[in-house]
């Protein structure tokens, strides 16, 4: 399908923050995607958790595997929606940049221990990465991304924060919406991560065919559609081919109904994109309520299990530990970062420190932040 005419061009683009020659032969989103794939923080989402812990098991989703799944889902959606296929591919890959060792426990503790300091969100630290964090280029700091990754980054912010963040911050302020490509991966992360926590979830055993048939219609039906196709299948072949078709559904739907809403609306132009009252990327009714069920069931089922408690309570506990004992004495610090801490001291108190202490803290892998502990500490809580 040809690109429609709302969709984010290197030709409407904003562009970046500090001017740059053209990219040659690759279009500015493509060239976001490539620096993005370079760049340390994606190489850290190996080791990042999900749900489950990295070292649980090797089969389990991390945040980078995560971020794979959402740019496949995302690409194929942009295609088939005439949208810009690179820039949505950006965004997925890094709209979790900025999340923390141990999933959202990490980002938790990390909150409450920046609350006098300004706070801690995930998706302002990812944003935090590309514009300031990341060392690469002698003329500028951070990656220097486009507005409409950047835009796309920042899923959601506060009015207090998104007032210091500039052209980035001002939607959030003004109402209105950001590029189709951004909307558009929100929902693929969605259908990402409800299909794989469901499928890790089953892998666990914190789920079952028999609760999963039970309790929501839109797995029955896909379940029972397989069984009558296939019979019994054997092993995880039959699991597989259930959430398969659980993605496609999703995926079909969305691609359908915002199709539709793109075509009820007549938007012409990013512009009349960023100026309608809400999102035009959307599911049906029917697969929304599908889906918040599918939630719910995960969160009882998966988030709150009590071996995903255990891991979240203990990530808690490193994660206020490594952050309390560095604020207290940055001296024990890595060189790099302490000159990173006393830099932002100097230049802004107390709340420089602990905004540089949590920037070194949010970087960790989980792996690394264990490690960490077990050497200031000498053992590793559990
Ligand atoms: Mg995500």
């Amino acid at each position: 399908m040809a690109l429609r005419a709302c969709a984010a061009t290197d030709h409407n683009s904003r562009g970046r923050r500090h001017a740059e020659p053209d990219p040659g032969d690759r279009t500015q989103h493509q060239r976001d995607r490539d620096r993005i794939i370079h760049c340390g923080a994606f190489r850290r989402l190996e080791y990042k958790t999900q749900v489950f812990v990295n070292h649980e098991g090797d089969m389990f989703r991390t945040r980078l595997t995560h971020s794979l799944e959402v740019a496949q889902i995302c690409r194929s959606l942009a295609r088939s929606l005439g949208l810009n296929e690179d820039l949505a591919e950006a965004i997925s890959l890094s709209h979790d940049l900025g999340h923390t060792p141990f999933g959202h426990a990490g980002q938790d503790a990390l909150n409450a221990c920046m609350s006098a300091y300004g706070g801690f969100e995930h998706n302002v630290q990812s944003l935090r990465i590309v514009d300031t964090l990341e060392q690469r280029y002698p003329a500028f700091s951070g990656i220097n991304l486009t507005f409409e990754t950047r835009e796309g980054i920042l899923k959601h912010c506060t009015a207090e924060i998104a007032a210091k963040l500039g052209d980035v911050g001002e939607r959030f302020l003004s109402g209105q919406q950001p590029s189709l490509e951004a909307q558009l991966t929100n929902l693929a992360d969605e259908i990402a991560y409800n299909s794989h926590d469901l499928d890790d979830g089953l892998r666990a055993g914190m789920l079952s065919f028999a609760q999963l048939t039970a309790e929501s219609a839109f797995f029955r039906a896909h379940h029972d559609a397989v069984g009558r196709e296939f019979g019994t299948l054997a092993s995880r072949v039959g699991q597989h081919e259930i959430i398969r078709r659980i993605i496609k559904a999703q995926i079909v739907d969305l691609r359908e109904t915002s199709a539709a809403r793109l075509g009820a609306a007549a938007v012409g132009s990013l512009d009349e994109v960023r100026q309608c009252g809400g999102p035009l990327i959307a599911f049906s009714d029917r697969m929304r309520a599908d889906n918040d069920l599918l939630k719910g069931i995960l969160n009882r089922s998966v988030y709150q299990h009590y071996r995903v408690r255990r891991m979240t309570s203990r990530a808690r506990r490193v994660v206020t530990d490594l952050f309390t004992t560095f604020l207290d004495d940055p001296q024990l610090l890595p060189p790099e970062s302490l000159v990173a801490v006393e830099q932002r001291e100097q230049a802004h108190g107390r709340r420089g420190r602990a905004r540089a202490v949590a920037d070194y803290v949010a970087g960790m892998t989980d792996r690394y932040a264990l490690a960490q502990h077990a050497a200031l500490f000498g053992s590793v809580p559990d």
